[in-house]
C-alpha cells in the first residue's frame, strides 16, 4: 500500500491536466470517492526512473475577486496537500507571474509539503529560462520551465521531485496484515468478525486521525497479527442516519483502500450480485489482494458437484476468481473460518513479493519466445527491451517496449498469465505498465 502522492496545484488553465497526463502517461485513471469533497479526485500512477507515484490534478483554484481563492477550494486543496508528499505548483510563463500566482505561493510557503515550482508553456529553452526567472520572486525556490505539451524540461523537474518523496519499500512497514471484511447488508460480515475473535479478548482499538468512523479490531494467530477493518459493527449505529447503502459502499470502498486483503464475503444463498460485483470492481482498481468468502455455506443442500458448479458460476461473475482463491464458510458454526486467515497469510505475502529483475526477464524471454508479439499491418514489430519490478502491493512490473500500442489487450493478457503460471502470486492482483521507450 500507499504510493507518494503527488499533488498538483494551480490556477485555471496554466496547464495542469496538460501536465497529469504527460506524467501519468498511457495509464488510465483511478477514480477515487472522497467524502467531503464535492468532486471526485483522480489519482494517476505515474513514474520516473525506477519510482512510482501517484498524481493527483487538484482542480483549479479558483479566486473570487482576484485576491482571495474560494473557501471550498482551498479546502479541496488541503486536503489534497494533506496526503501528499510533494507538490507541483504550475503557473504560466507566457503570462508571467499574477496576483493570484503569488497568493497561491504565500499558502503554499506556509503548508508542510516540499513545493516545486513548474513554469509551463516555455516551448523555446532561452526564451523559457527568461520566463521562468520572473518565477524567483514567488519565493518557492528554482522555478523549472517546462512545456508539458511538448514534455521539455519535465526530466529535471521529476529528477528533483523524486528527492522530495519516499522511496516505497522504505515506507517503514510492521508486519500485521490488514483485512477488510466487506460485503453487503446481512451477508455476515459481523458473524464472520465474532467468528475470528471468538472468546478470546479483541483488543479494539480506533485509528488515530481522519477515520474517525472506522474501528479496528485485533486479533493474533501463531504469532501473526491481524488488523481486521470492520466495515459492519458501526454502520449498524449509524444506518438509522444515514440510510443503509451509502455505509454499504462508502464505508466499504474506505476500508478496501486501507486493507491489504479484502474478505468479499457473499451470501451462499443468494450468490454473486451486482453490488457484490461493484465491490469487486473496486478491490481490482485499488490493487488489493482478495478472498472471496461465500459464507452461510451450512444452508447450502450439498452433493458432490455442488462446490463445484458454485466455483463455475462465480467463475462467471466475478472476472478476478482466476487468481482470488475462493472459500466456502459457515460463520455460524465456524466451519472452516480458521483456514481464511491461513489462505490470507499466503495472499498478503503475494501481495507484498518482489521478485528481480533477472527473474522477471527470463519469464520474458521465454513468453516472447513463444509467442512473438504482434507486428502492426506495416509490418513494424512489437518489442519488449526488459521488464522490472517498481513497486510492491500490488506487485507491479514495468515493460519497456518500443512502442506500446503495439502491444494488444490480448497480448497484454498472455504475458501476465506467464507471470503468474511462472512466478506465482496466489491471491493477489499484479499490475503490468507499458512503457514506451523511444
Ligand atoms: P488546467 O486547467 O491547468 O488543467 O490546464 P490544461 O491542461 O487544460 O491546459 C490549458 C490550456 O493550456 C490548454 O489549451 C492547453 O493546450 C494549453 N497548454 C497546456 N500545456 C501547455 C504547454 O506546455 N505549452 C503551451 N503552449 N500550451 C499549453
Ligand atoms: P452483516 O450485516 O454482513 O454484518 O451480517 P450479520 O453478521 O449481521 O448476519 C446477518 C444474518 O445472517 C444474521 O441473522 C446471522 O445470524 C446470519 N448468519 C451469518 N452468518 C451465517 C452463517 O454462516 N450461516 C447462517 N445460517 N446464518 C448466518
Amino acid at each position: 500500500m500507499g504510493l507518494p502522492i503527488v499533488a498538483i496545484i494551480g490556477r485555471p488553465n496554466v496547464g495542469k491536466s496538460t501536465l497529469v497526463n504527460r506524467l501519468a502517461g498511457e495509464q488510465t485513471a483511478i477514480v477515487h470517492d472522497e467524502p467531503g469533497v464535492t468532486r471526485d479526485r483522480t489519482y494517476m500512477d505515474a513514474y520516473w526512473r525506477d519510482r512510482e507515484f501517484l498524481v493527483v490534478d487538484t482542480g483549479g483554484l479558483v479566486f473570487n475577486d482576484d485576491t482571495e481563492f474560494l473557501p471550498l477550494i482551498r479546502q479541496q486543496a488541503m486536503t489534497a496537500l494533506r496526503e501528499a508528499s510533494a507538490a507541483i505548483f504550475v503557473v504560466d510563463g507566457q503570462t508571467g507571474p499574477t496576483s493570484a500566482d503569488q497568493e497561491i505561493a504565500t499558502w503554499l510557503r506556509q503548508q508542510p509539503v516540499p513545493v516545486l515550482l513548474a513554469v509551463n508553456k516555455c516551448e523555446s529553452p532561452e526564451q523559457g529560462l527568461i520566463q521562468a526567472a520572473e518565477f524567483w520572486e514567488l519565493g518557492l525556490g528554482e522555478p523549472y520551465p517546462i512545456s508539458a505539451i511538448h514534455g521539455s524540461g519535465t526530466g529535471e523537474l521529476l529528477d528533483e521531485l523524486i528527492n522530495h518523496i519516499p522511496v516505497v519499500g522504505e515506507i517503514p512497514e510492521n508486519n500485521e496484515i490488514k483485512i477488510a471484511i466487506v460485503g453487503r447488508p446481512n451477508v455476515g460480515k459481523s458473524s464472520l468478525l465474532n467468528a475470528f475473535v471468538g472468546e478470546e479478548r479483541a483488543i479494539v482499538s480506533p485509528i488515530s486521525g481522519t477515520t474517525r468512523d472506522a474501528i479496528d479490531t485485533v486479533v493474533e494467530r501463531n504469532g501473526q497479527t491481524y488488523r481486521l477493518i470492520d466495515t459492519a459493527g458501526i454502520r449498524k449505529k449509524k444506518q438509522i442516519e444515514y440510510g443503509t447503502e451509502f455505509f454499504s459502499i462508502n464505508r466499504a470502498f474506505k476500508a478496501i483502500r486501507r486493507a491489504d486483503v479484502v474478505l468479499l464475503v457473499l451470501d451462499a444463498v443468494d450468490g454473486v450480485t451486482e453490488q457484490d460485483q461493484k465491490l469487486a470492481g473496486r478491490i481490482i482498481d485499488e490493487g488489493r489482494a482478495c478472498i472471496i468468502v461465500v459464507n452461510k455455506w451450512d444452508v447450502v443442500e450439498k452433493d458432490s458437484y455442488t462446490i463445484y458448479d458454485y466455483e463455475k458460476s462465480l467463475q462467471a461473475r466475478l472476472h478476478f476468481t482466476e487468481w482470488a482463491e475462493t472459500i466456502f464458510v459457515s460463520a455460524l458454526t465456524g466451519q472452516r473460518i480458521e483456514k481464511i486467515l491461513d489462505i490470507a497469510n499466503i495472499a498478503a505475502e503475494s501481495h507484498k513479493r518482489r521478485v528481480s529483475t533477472s527473474v522477471i526477464n527470463e519469464v520474458l524471454t521465454d513468453a516472447v519466445s513463444w509467442h512473438s508479439p504482434p507486428a502492426s499491418r506495416s509490418g513494424r514489430q512489437g518489442k519488449i527491451y526488459y521488464g522490472t519490478q517498481v513497486s510492491t502491493q500490488p506487485p507491479t512490473i514495468a515493460l519497456f517496449v518500443n512502442d506500446a500500442k503495439r502491444f494488444n489487450d490480448n497480448y497484454r493478457r498472455y504475458i501476465e498469465r506467464q507471470f503468474r503460471q511462472q512466478l506465482g502470486f496466489k491471491g493477489s492482483p499484479i499490475r503490468l505498465l507499458w512503457r514506451s521507450k523511444k
